[in-house]
C-alpha cells in the first residue's frame, strides 16, 4: 500500500490545546520576546510563494485586534491576527499559486490559521441570541455573554469519492466535472454530508444524486482539511455493479469513466489523456494515486 500524505497535512506546529484555557500562560507567550505573528494579507499567505509562510516578531508589529494562539513552532510561540471583515469566499489564482508553492506540512499551518480567522470573522454574534460575541480560549472559540453560549469554530464534512467499476485490468472510475472548472479538469466527485447521515450513507447518496450510480462496499481512504472555509474532506471509493450514468446537469457537466491508463496519462500531465487531473494540493489527486496503486495487477 502506499504511503498517503494529503495535502494540507501534517503541519509540524504543537496546537498546545491545553494552554489555551490558561490566560496567564497565554498572556506570557504573547509577550515573549520569541513570539511571532503569521503574516496574512486579509487571508492570502504573505511569503508563500517562496515555498514557506512569512511570520514577524510579534514585539516589532503593532496588532490592534485580538490574537489567536496558533501554537508552538520550533520553540517559539505562534500567533494569528483575527482580522474583522476578511471572509472572503472568492479563491484567486495567485492564492492557488501560493499554495502550490507551499510544502503540505507549511500548507497545514495555514489551512489551521486560515479557516480559524475565516470563522472569527464570520462569527462576530451569536447564533443564538444575535449578541455580540468575543473569543475565548487564546481564539479557539467565542462567547456570548448575554445568553451564555459558547461557540466553537466548526468544520464541516465533505465525501469525495471514486466509484470503480469493474476489476483488475477492466478497472474503471468515474470522473465528473463542474461548470466552474479550468477546462479539461476532471475530478473526484463530491458532496456534504447531511445531518443524521453516515460517511458511507453520504457517498451512496451523492453518487446516486449527481451520476445515477449505485455503490455498494463504500471504502475509507484518507482525510484532508480544505480551508476554504472550512471542510474536512473525507475521501471514500465505492464499487459500482452497473456503469450506466444519469448525470444531474444542475450539479455536473459531464461524468465519465476512466481507465487505469487514463488515469495514469492524465496523472502525467500527458497530452491527449483523457482529462486534466485535480492539483496536487487537492485529495482527489491522491485519491486517484491511491486507486492507481491499489488496483496495479
Ligand atoms: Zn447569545
Amino acid at each position: 500500500m502506499m504511503t498517503i500524505t494529503p495535502g494540507f497535512t501534517g503541519s509540524p506546529l504543537d496546537r498546545l490545546d491545553q494552554a489555551r484555557h490558561d490566560e496567564a500562560l497565554v498572556a506570557a507567550m504573547r509577550t515573549d520576546p520569541e513570539a511571532l505573528l503569521l503574516m496574512l494579507d486579509g487571508l492570502h499567505p504573505l511569503g508563500a510563494e517562496e515555498g514557506t509562510l512569512g511570520w514577524a516578531p510579534l514585539a516589532a508589529v503593532q496588532v490592534e485586534v485580538e490574537l489567536a494562539l496558533l501554537g508552538r513552532l520550533e520553540g517559539r510561540p505562534r500567533f494569528v491576527a483575527l482580522t474583522p471583515g476578511v471572509s472572503a469566499f472568492k479563491r484567486s489564482p495567485e492564492l492557488f499559486a501560493a499554495i502550490t508553492a507551499l510544502p503540505p506540512e507549511e500548507a497545514g499551518t495555514y489551512a489551521a490559521a486560515r479557516s480559524l480567522v475565516d470563522w472569527h470573522a464570520r462569527h462576530g454574534f451569536c447564533s443564538n441570541c444575535g449578541h455580540a460575541t468575543a473569543p475565548i480560549r487564546a481564539g479557539w472559540g467565542r462567547h456570548c455573554s448575554n445568553c451564555e453560549a459558547q461557540h466553537f469554530p466548526r468544520v464541516d464534512p465533505v465525501v469525495i469519492m471514486l466509484a470503480q467499476h469493474g476489476t483488475g485490468e477492466a478497472a474503471r472510475v468515474l470522473v465528473g466535472r463542474q461548470p466552474t472548472f479550468p477546462p479539461g479538469r476532471y475530478s473526484a466527485l463530491a458532496g456534504f454530508l447531511e445531518p443524521g447521515e453516515s460517511i458511507e450513507e453520504a457517498v451512496v447518496r451523492e453518487l446516486a444524486e449527481e451520476a445515477g450510480v449505485r455503490v455498494h462496499s463504500v471504502r475509507y481512504i484518507a482525510s484532508q482539511p480544505w480551508p476554504f472555509p472550512s471542510q474536512l474532506m473525507i475521501a471514500c471509493v465505492a464499487m459500482a455493479d452497473d456503469d450506466r450514468l444519469a448525470i444531474d446537469t444542475a450539479e455536473l457537466e459531464d461524468a465519465r469513466w476512466v481507465d487505469r491508463a487514463g488515469v495514469t496519462a492524465a496523472l502525467a500531465g500527458e497530452e491527449g489523456a483523457p482529462f486534466v487531473p485535480p492539483p496536487p494540493y487537492a485529495i482527489a489527486r491522491t485519491l486517484f494515486h491511491h486507486w492507481l496503486a491499489e488496483t496495479a495487477a
